[in-house]
């Protein structure tokens, strides 16, 4: 508990790494933000969900790797990074993408969650779980209440596209915020993946979200996931950003307990000019707010993607250093 309660403080402890003498670049990640790793019984899971008639295409290869925590702690020792949240995949078993849905999806979802918490317990220096819920479905509720007051459940992860979540139906809307609430009272920070299937999704979903589901969370930290968007750069990541960053001008105090991960935001091949743009745009909502993280195994190697890539957003050293020092909270 005491974990929870001091992240309740929601401050950001940045720890700006030491001098200018040293090279800000050469300066590991401290944290990554976001990575998954399968629980056995997900894997197990994955072959009938990637075939399922409700998935619009096939699942990427490397979503149906059997990697190992084993794996993630081997490639963070090889990136120097310290600490990795890692996001259960537990809603996976809830998607609406399941066709016909698995009569025993629950017990899917808290077997997959205990996993992701037992890791965390295994190695609490080096990982901290996030639970994953569907915020549409009854378990998302009795999971948090099933793992509030375990100390090495820090955080719930919502995905809404896989949820199927609309942010513009008012009952979805309605669900998501019961789920903010309950997660705030459980003082339980909350990763959201908010890019929704909405082939229009940007600005406009970022106000609703502003206006009535984030005031629940009740200032626990709250992540947008690859902010903003699912990965890349298009017209509906930007345009969510763009409503981010007009909205956070107008009222500031929302910035409070608000970050945004770095996760496949860019990745190696990113243009020059679509990652000055991403700095303009950080600078405009606060360099403070913004996170590493990688979505490994999306990722490939830690050290490719944190230490790679990362190094080429044209920040300011200290802005770099900032950014590579960042934890949401302690
Ligand atoms: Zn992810």
């Amino acid at each position: 508990m005491t974990f929870k309660l001091a992240a309740l403080t929601g401050a950001v402890a940045i720890a700006l790494a030491a001098c200018a003498t040293i090279q800000p670049a050469a300066a590991p990640v401290a944290v990554d933000h976001h990575v998954h790793v399968h629980s056995p019984e997900i894997l197990a899971f994955l072959p009938s969900y990637c075939s399922s008639l409700g998935r619009a295409g096939a699942c990427p290869e490397v979503f149906l790797k059997p990697l190992t925590v084993d794996d993630l702690l081997a490639d963070m020792d090889a990136a120097g990074v310290r600490k990795a949240w890692m996001m259960s995949t537990a809603y996976l078993a809830e998607s609406p993408m399941m066709v016909p849905p698995r009569p025993d999806a629950a017990q899917l979802v808290h077997t997959a969650n205990a996993f992701t918490v037992m890791q965390a317990r295994t190695h609490p220096d080096r990982l901290a779980a996030f639970i994953g819920v569907n915020p549409l479905t009854p378990t998302a509720l009795s999971e948090i209440a099933r793992w509030k007051d375990d100390p090495f459940a820090t955080g719930v992860k919502i995905h809404l596209t896989n949820s199927g979540v609309d942010l513009r139906d008012p009952a979805d809307v309605a669900h998501l915020a019961a789920v903010f609430r309950a997660a705030g009272q459980a003082h339980m920070p909350i990763l959201i993946h908010m890019r929704t299937r909405a082939a229009d999704y940007g600005a406009q979903d970022v106000r609703i979200f502003l206006d009535q589901v984030l005031p629940q969370a009740a200032g626990v930290p709250v992540i947008i996931a690859h902010s903003g968007g699912w990965g890349g750069l298009d017209d509906n990541t930007w345009s969510a950003m763009q409503g981010f960053a007009d909205a956070l001008a107008e009222r500031p105090e929302l910035k409070q307990n608000l970050y945004f991960d770095l996760a496949q935001t860019f990745k190696a091949d990113t243009s020059q000019a679509d990652l000055t743009r991403l700095v303009a745009m950080m600078r405009r909502i606060g360099v403070d707010r913004f996170v590493p993280g990688s979505d490994w195994p999306f990722s490939g190697p830690l050290d490719g993607y944190l230490n790679g890539a990362l190094a080429r957003l044209p920040l300011t050293p200290t802005e770099a250093s900032m950014v590579r020092s960042a934890q949401a909270f302690p």
